[in-house]
């Protein structure tokens, strides 16, 4: 269904999410907002599945100019959208939307480039040749398991609370010598990790994360997607197991936005100072 472009006085934008008041994304984008000179609105909306696909559309019948879309949404973001990115042709997930000028939406994914950004930037951990762990089948561990193929990794094994998803995630994937699935209760006896990343939701919905210490190492690199208070619970875990360092996702956040508002308004915002004025 084609939209037409807002006549309001500034472009209008959103995040969709459920739940969703946690969420840096508003604050984060008037930072870059602030420091490019330009005037824009952005808010975040609490959308339920069943509520989702018509919130964003009447979003955009409403004049808006773009989107972003967090958990647990991801897959119904890339459903609804007229056109696909390369990326989000091959994940079948969308954290973006925009609003073309012919009236069409595009639906793009930048998750995954926005985490791998973050690893080798901020936290120095390069993935390539490495044994990874992912915890989490969703919509954002999707995006992160085709960056860490794409990346070189040695081996991605995967874990999730609902082995069948993860089941289906490999199956997408399609690299069965270096991606394999194991049952929660199988990690136990699995051994430790150079990189175990967090891409479940269990931070943000307050549940507790039962891991063994065993998959950590001095050696091991642990990472949660999610950030602030959600990320404490897996961050403090990894450190009492003995991990070599642990970081949550912030820096993946400032990430993606910017590459979000690049894509919306033409222009590369200042990540470092966004990230500091986060911090501070
Ligand atoms: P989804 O809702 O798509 O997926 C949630 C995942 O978490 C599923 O694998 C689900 O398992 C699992 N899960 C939920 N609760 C529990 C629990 N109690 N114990 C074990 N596993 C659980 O969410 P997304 O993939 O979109 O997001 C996942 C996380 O990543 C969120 O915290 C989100 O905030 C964060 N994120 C951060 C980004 C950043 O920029 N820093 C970007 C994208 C995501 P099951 O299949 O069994 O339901």
């Amino acid at each position: 269904m084609p939209y037409t472009q807002g006549m309001s006085a500034v472009p209008r934008y959103a995040v969709f999410g459920h739940p969703i008041a946690h969420s840096l994304s508003p604050r984060l984008h008037a930072l870059f907002a602030a420091q490019t000179g330009r005037a824009l609105a952005y808010v975040t909306l609490d959308a339920t599945p069943a509520a989702f696909t018509s919130a964003m559309r009447e979003f955009f019948a409403g004049g808006a100019s773009g989107a972003n879309v967090t958990l647990p949404h991801k897959s119904a973001a890339c459903a609804l959208a007229d056109v696909h990115t390369p990326t989000a042709h091959r994940l079948g997930v969308a954290n973006v939307l925009t609003l073309l000028p012919d009236g069409r939406l595009e639906a793009d994914s930048n998750d995954g480039a926005g985490m791998l950004a973050d690893l080798s930037g901020r936290c120095g951990v390069d993935p390539r040749n490495r044994e990874v762990l992912l915890l989490g089948a969703g919509g954002a561990a999707r995006a992160a398991a085709f960056a860490l193929l794409d990346a070189g990794v040695a081996r991605l094994t995967i874990a999730n609370r609902t082995e069948a998803r993860a089941r289906r995630l490999e199956e997408v994937l399609a690299a069965p010598r270096r991606v394999r699935v194991l049952a929660w209760d199988q990690l136990a006896a699995a051994g430790a990790f150079a990189l175990v990343i967090n891409a479940t939701s269990a931070g943000v919905q307050r549940a507790e994360l039962a891991l063994p210490a065993s998959l950590i190492s001095a050696q091991t690199f642990a990472y949660d997607l999610s950030y602030g208070p959600a990320a404490q619970p897996f961050v403090a875990w990894a450190h009492a197991a003995g991990c070599g360092a642990a970081s949550d996702g912030l820096g993946m956040l400032v990430a993606t936005a910017a590459a979000s508002f690049l894509r919306w308004h033409g222009v590369q915002p200042d990540l470092a100072a966004a990230l500091r004025a986060l911090q501070g």
